[in-house]
Parts: structure tokens; sequence; C-alpha cells
């Protein structure tokens, strides 16, 4: 199997490269054109030459503009890339006949009720991210082409900026912390989401119907305080300097701490539909949370970079 991976140095991007390697060869090009074949999602023209140079059995694009609050003001960059290239890839593997694996995002809705999404609700972007987002799953379902489509949540890895290290930050510098508790998903790491795609990818893909979108998050739910208390207690009794106490880690609601995006409470995402069409389940948030925070941890007191 042929495979193109765009945005191989982002948390899903990275991990993908390990979980896809066993199913072919891959060709993941950066931003700069580099033997004729170029990464860079704002340049519609050689992304189309790209896939055409490369000619892939499978394209997958893990990269997007993620910067929420950013995007706010920079709507045309963020469209660029969320919305303008997947649809140059939808239209490149249509024509190609290859399938364009690409992932989406919980913020396409507009975060109301306690119930988990469905992949049939309505959506209902509360910031210029989530409609982007929106709009590229929209172009990719106009294609024609087959593809697949993941909607995941609060995405997380052991690499790179992140909520852990955020919060291992904070609780060694700190006496006091407010954590937002009220909005409502599932931390989902990197590593799951590159593991179900390459599963996803290693059944045959000869079934026509599996094409569609699917919601593809960890198990169970909690806040950003709960994934904070969790990260924050699992850091102390594995010896790592903590300053907060339990009881100093405070809930606070969403207008605590005011952004540029709004964000919406309910994150949760029903993936009952990936699990009956792949035979898939997916595992409690907290075993990847604490795996991740594990081998953060190792390597801050090795005085790695992760
Ligand atoms: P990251 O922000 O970690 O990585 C995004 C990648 O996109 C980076 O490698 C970045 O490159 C690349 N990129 C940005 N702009 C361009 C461009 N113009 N051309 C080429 N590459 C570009 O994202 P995640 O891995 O966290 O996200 C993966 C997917 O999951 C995305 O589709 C995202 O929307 C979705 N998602 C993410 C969530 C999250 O909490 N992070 C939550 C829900 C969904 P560089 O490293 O050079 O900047």
């Amino acid at each position: 199997m042929k495979i193109l991976l765009l945005g191989s140095n982002g948390q899903v991007g990275w991990e993908l490269q390990r979980a896809l390697a066993p199913l072919g060869e891959i060709t993941a090009p950066t931003r700069t054109e580099t033997g004729g074949v170029c990464g860079d999602l704002t340049r519609p023209d050689r992304l189309a030459a790209t896939v055409r140079q490369v000619a892939p059995d499978v394209i997958v694009n893990a990269a997007a503009y993620t910067a929420v609050d950013q995007a706010e003001s920079e709507p045309e960059l963020a469209h660029a890339i969320n919305a303008t290239a997947p649809e140059v890839l939808a239209a490149e593997a249509q024509a190609l006949g290859a399938w364009l694996v690409h992932y989406s995002t919980d913020y396409v809705f507009d975060g109301t009720g306690a119930d988990p999404w469905s992949e049939d609700d309505a959506t209902g972007p509360l910031n210029v991210y989530g409609q982007t987002k929106r709009e590229g799953e929209a172009a990719i379902q106009a294609s024609g082409c087959r593809h697949l489509i993941f909607r995941t949540s609060w995405v997380y890895a052991s690499r790179g900026r992140n909520f852990i290290r955020t919060m291992l930050r904070l609780a060694a510098d700190r006496a006091a912390l407010q954590v937002i508790d009220d909005q409502f998903g599932a931390p989902t790491g990197a590593e799951l989401i590159a593991d179900t795609t390459a599963q996803i990818l290693s059944q045959p893909l000869d079934r026509a119907e599996i094409s569609g979108l699917y919601h593809l998050a960890a198990a169970g739910e909690t806040t950003w305080h709960g994934f904070a208390r969790l990260v924050i207690a699992t850091a102390r009794d594995a010896g790592w300097p903590v300053r907060v106490t339990d009881q100093a880690i405070e809930a606070v609601p969403t207008e605590a701490f005011p952004t540029a995006a709004r964000r919406p409470g309910n994150s949760r995402l029903n993936c009952r539909k990936l699990e009956t069409t792949f035979g898939l389940r997916m595992p409690d948030w907290r075993g990847g949370a604490l795996r991740a925070l594990d081998e953060i941890l190792a390597c801050e007191t090795t005085g790695g970079s992760a």
C-alpha cells in the first residue's frame, strides 16, 4: 500500500508515521518542496501535483490549522488549511481512485445537551476553527471520493506541548490552580487515533460501504478539571515536585477564562458506529492518559525533551 501522509510532525501525524509503517511505503512531505513533493496545505496547486506524483492508494491528512483562538483573527488561513486543502485532496483522491483519511473535531457541534453526539446529529460550530473543520468535512463528503473522516476530541500526546505538560508545570510552580469543570469530553491520545486508523486501514478496503464519517474518541468522559486532577495526583505519587494540593485545584466555569473562541460544553462523542463497523472497542480515556503521563515523567526525569 502506498500512503501519502500529511502533517507528519503534529501530535497525530507523528504517531501515524509509526502506526502506518507496517502497512506499506509512506511518503511524508514537509511544507518545503523537496524532490518535487510539497506538503504545504496553503498551496493547492503544489498539493495536487504532489498527490499526482506520489499516486498513493491512501492519502492520510493529519495536517490542520489547530490554533483555536488564533483562528478567530486568521479565518482565511484557517479556511485555506482546514477547508480548501481537504477539498483539493478529495478531488485528487477521486480522480486517482485513492482513499482519503481525514481528521475532524468535536468542535463542529454547538456543545448543547449532555448526550454523546452521533455522526448524524446536526452540526453548529461555535468558532472559526470548528466552522472551517466542518467545511472541510463537507467538501470531502461532496467530492464522491472514498473517504474515512474521523472526528476526535481533546487530543494529547507524550510529545510536544499539551495539556498534560502544562498541568505538570503549573502544579510544580503554583500553590493553587483553577481548571474548567463545565466542558465534558474524552481526552484521546494521538497514539490511540493512529493505532485505530492503522487497524482500519489493514482491514479489506474493497467494501465501498465503509466510506463515511466516524466518531473516534476514547471511552468514558471527564472535564478539564477531572483530567488535571488525574495528572497531578499521578505525578505526585510518582515523586514529581507538586506544590498544589488536591484541595487547591479549584473547579471553575468556562467564563473564568475568557478566550477569543467560544468552546462547546458538551464534546462527548458516540463511537458506536466505528466500533460496530470495524469490530473495534474504544478503551477508557484514563489508560492512554496515564501511559502518556508516564512517558512524559520518565523523559523529564532523565532530562530528555519529549
Ligand atoms: P497538531 O497541531 O499537533 O498538528 C497539526 C499539523 O498540521 C502540524 O504538523 C502542522 O505542521 C501541520 N500544519 C499546519 N499548517 C500546515 C500547512 N499550511 N501545511 C502543512 N502542514 C500544516 O494537530 P493534532 O495532531 O492535534 O490534530 C490532528 C487532527 O485532529 C487535526 O485534523 C485536528 O483538527 C484534529 N483534532 C485535534 C484536536 C486537538 O485537541 N488537538 C481535537 C479534535 C480534533 P507544523 O508542525 O509544521 O506546524
